[in-house]
């Protein structure tokens, strides 16, 4: 990736800030246009106002957080906002104490072996003095505590039976959605066998934007809110999304100009696009927008369902499964069709 990747259409624009020549732009090239340092610069503000404006570290008791890598640009990006908040001496320092947590996903053993002496390396060159612990989402499997090792992927033993639990389930939309799902249980049970009750996870506007349609679609409209904003508060832990603001592209550009885009791990994904599923469909509908120039069209839908809450729950009742306030049932109703699509192997979690 290079510069000219991101400058195209320049037309002697001046930063909105200081007025030099413009560089870079957000999502929307029609809007603000910035240089260089101004670009940066808006960047992590927009990291930090997502953090302060729920004042989430103002206690002084309770900073430790998991953070989780998955090996993306936007994981990288969390990751180095934490390293660079460790390393200010400023009185607007950041007060997090975290734990670094590489989630990871591929299921084949040479690319997990890949994964872990990777990390080995990165462990060098950001956050040193902080612990790391690698796992694989396949801890979600777990219905006690999990016994975390330095050192290798933790949850290996449990690939089988995460990927039998998946591929029972037999409609590709539910599949997806319990995907997700697992993905939540597992940081959750990171969480409380590590007793820290705070997780960053990097989710981007582009993620989130995508996952409001698909919840939409999926029934769970009423609940969008806490889904798809900044914090995520359950029951025995607070999920964080200090990114939710954020572009890939924003973070992409970023990430090359800061030379971060050398931290990534690529996994070898085997997504099957023709999967016919809800997520497919969405994530397509969005790229067609965008082609057709349509570029706000994540920030219109993420401003909307911030502003969606839901009226049922009022006493504090969650789907055991996805945690959405439910009116009185323990399982929401998209849960329930798919416990129904996953041929029982679901019902050790219910
Ligand atoms: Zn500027
Ligand atoms: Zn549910």
């Amino acid at each position: 990736m290079n510069s000219t990747d991101f400058t195209a259409d320049l037309d002697g624009k001046k930063c909105v800030k200081c007025e030099k020549d413009a560089k870079f732009t957000g999502v929307d090239p029609k809007k603000a246009w910035y240089c260089q340092e101004c670009f940066i610069q808006m960047v992590k503000n927009k990291f930090r106002s997502a953090l302060s404006k729920k004042k989430i570290y103002k206690d002084a008791d309770a900073r430790e957080t998991l953070v989780v890598y998955d090996g993306s640009p936007s994981g990288a990006f969390l990751l180095n906002q934490i390293d660079d908040a460790l390393k200010q001496i400023t009185y607007k320092r950041l007060m997090v104490q975290p734990t670094v947590l590489v989630l990871v996903s591929v299921t084949e053993e040479t690319e997990i072996q890949r994964v872990v002496e990777r990390v080995e390396e990165l462990k060098k060159e950001l956050l040193e003095n902080v612990r790391w612990f690698i796992a694989h989402v396949a801890c979600s499997m777990y219905t006690d505590s999990v016994d975390l090792e330095g050192l290798r992927c933790n949850g290996t033993e449990k690939i089988p039976e995460y990927t039998d639990l998946l591929s029972s389930c037999s409609v590709p939309t539910y599949r997806k959605e319990l995907e997700r799902i697992l993905r939540e249980k597992c940081l959750q049970n990171i969480s409380k066998s590590l007793k820290i009750s705070k997780c960053m996870v990097p989710d981007d506007a582009d993620d989130l934007g995508r996952l409001a349609l698909d919840q939409l679609c999926l029934g769970r409209g009423g609940s969008l809110s806490p889904l798809v904003t900044v914090t995520d508060k359950r029951s025995d832990f607070l999920l964080i999304r200090p990114i939710c603001d954020l572009s890939k592209r924003e973070i992409s550009i970023y990430n090359y100009l800061c030379a971060i885009d050398k931290q990534y791990i690529q996994f070898h994904t085997h997504s099957n696009t023709q999967d016919r599923s809800v997520q497919a469909l969405t994530d397509a509908f969005i790229r067609t927008l965008e082609d057709e120039k349509f570029y706000s069209t994540i920030n219109t839908v993420l401003s909307t369902a911030s502003k969606i809450h839901n009226t049922n729950g009022k006493d504090g009742s969650r789907c055991v499964l996805c945690h959405v306030e439910v009116a009185d049932c323990s399982l929401c109703s998209t849960c329930s069709a798919i416990r129904d699509s996953c041929s029982g192997l679901l019902s050790r979690f219910l």
